[in-house]
């Protein structure tokens, strides 16, 4: 019938579309090996499925080679999804398959030519793989994306169940059944095959593009030197719907005469005091509060608390921990040590008021001899709200 063969040409040509679009992916972006695999995939469809409706353009054994190729595009598929997760479909199961399915599948070729070995076997080693991957699509499902590909994955597992069991209604004997109806099967599987790959090309392309949002919003608000929130990673974090805003107090955070450990030490040394003053106050206030790097040596860290002495107490922690701190050698024995300004947000202030009170209070602990802190007692914003608390 024509639309048969207008058919099969459609799919290796939707197939190849698909593979042109993710190798363009991968060659543009990381996520790369998303799209390397989703291309790899799609590639090995197309070329299975031109092997086995387009015979006469072969070498007649060359057919047999459609099955293989399609197990590679499952384990493939699935991986392409896998990868996001740092995660694959086992590997030596699969392997063990592969080769087991492939060794039936030539001697059903070439030692007894039967098409009743051919067909099961290709669909025994195809479910099998997708049972190997099925757990770990339900073992990564942190996103809406990952739970409707784990669907999917299902819906394409139990269409291979559901076809198994279909090839074993057929009159398996006779002319009829190798011709009619071996195109009735075939069309079935075609046409399912193209309905799940139609879906999972759009999911994996949804998956790479979303996750590369994911990388540039990181790029964007996340500080590529410390790893601490960007100014714009702090504006975000007060942005987020908050019934109640969850920090009650700021502290300004000030390296105290920076600019000689650049000048003494190189450039070099000064990134890595920031790394680790920020690893510092990282690890002081977990639970507590977020820090973030307002701007060269300078940290904004926001906390819960919001009693005075619970703060300063903090403050003073966070003061002592940054002048223990240490670098490896040879800079062991470079110290370094802060000012802080701290303010406890009033009723109804909000954090820039708070963090302009605790910048006052900050250039008071710069005033007053550094490596103190210094609380701003008083809503106001005056100049004289500010107390020397210790040193
Ligand atoms: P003070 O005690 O008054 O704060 O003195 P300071 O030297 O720390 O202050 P100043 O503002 O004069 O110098 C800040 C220095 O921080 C100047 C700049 O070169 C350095 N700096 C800013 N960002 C970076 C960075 O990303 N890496 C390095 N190594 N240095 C930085
Ligand atoms: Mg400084
Ligand atoms: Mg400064």
């Amino acid at each position: 019938m024509i639309t048969d063969k207008i058919f099969f040409w459609v799919l290796p040509v939707m197939y190849g579309v698909f593979t042109a679009a993710f190798v363009t992916l991968a060659r543009s972006e990381s996520g790369a090996s998303s799209a390397k695999k989703g291309a790899a995939a799609f590639g090995m469809g197309m070329l299975a499925i031109i092997l086995d409706t387009q015979r006469t353009l072969f070498p007649s054994w060359f057919f047999t080679m459609a099955v293989p190729l399609h197990w590679l595009v499952l384990w493939y598929m699935a991986d392409a999804f896998l990868v996001r997760h740092g995660d694959q479909t086992p590997v030596k199961p699969a392997l063990a398959l592969f080769f087991t399915g492939l060794a039936i599948n030539l001697a059903a070729t070439f030692i007894v030519d039967s098409v009743a070995i051919r067909v099961p076997n290709a669909s025994i080693v195809a479910i099998a793989l997708l049972t190997l991957a099925l757990p770990r699509f339900f073992a990564h499902r942190a996103k809406r994306l990952d739970n409707i590909t784990a669907f999917v994955i299902a819906m394409c597992w139990l269409c291979y169940i559901v076809r198994f069991a279909f090839y074993f209604t057929l009159d398996q004997s006779g002319e009829y059944a190798r011709t009619s109806q071996w195109s009735q099967y075939m069309m079935i599987f075609y046409f399912t095959s193209a309905i799940f790959a139609l879906s999972l090309a759009f999911l994996l392309m949804m998956a790479i593009t979303s996750d590369l949002v994911a990388r540039h919003f990181v790029a964007a608000t996340v500080d590529p030197l410390t790893g601490v929130a960007n100014r714009r990673g702090f504006e975000r974090m007060l942005d987020e719907p908050h019934d109640v805003l969850p920090f009650h107090s700021v502290l300004m955070v000030d390296l105290d005469h920076f600019k000689q450990v650049n000048d003494t030490h190189g450039h070099g040394v000064g990134d890595g005091v920031l790394v680790a003053v920020s690893q510092t106050l990282i690890s002081c206030c977990k639970g507590l509060g977020e820090v973030v790097r307002f701007g060269g040596e300078e940290f904004v860290v926001l906390l819960r608390p919001s009693e005075r002495q619970a703060v300063l107490q903090v403050a003073e922690l966070l003061r002592s921990a940054i002048a223990a701190t240490r670098l490896g050698a040879p800079h062991h024995h470079l110290q370094v040590t802060a000012s802080m300004g701290v303010a406890v947000l009033e009723p109804d202030e909000n954090i820039d008021d708070a963090i302009r009170r605790a910048d006052r209070a900050l250039y008071r602990a710069k005033e007053n001899g550094r490596n103190r802190v210094v609380f701003a007692e008083t809503g106001k914003l005056n100049l004289h709200s500010v107390a020397a608390v210790s040193a």
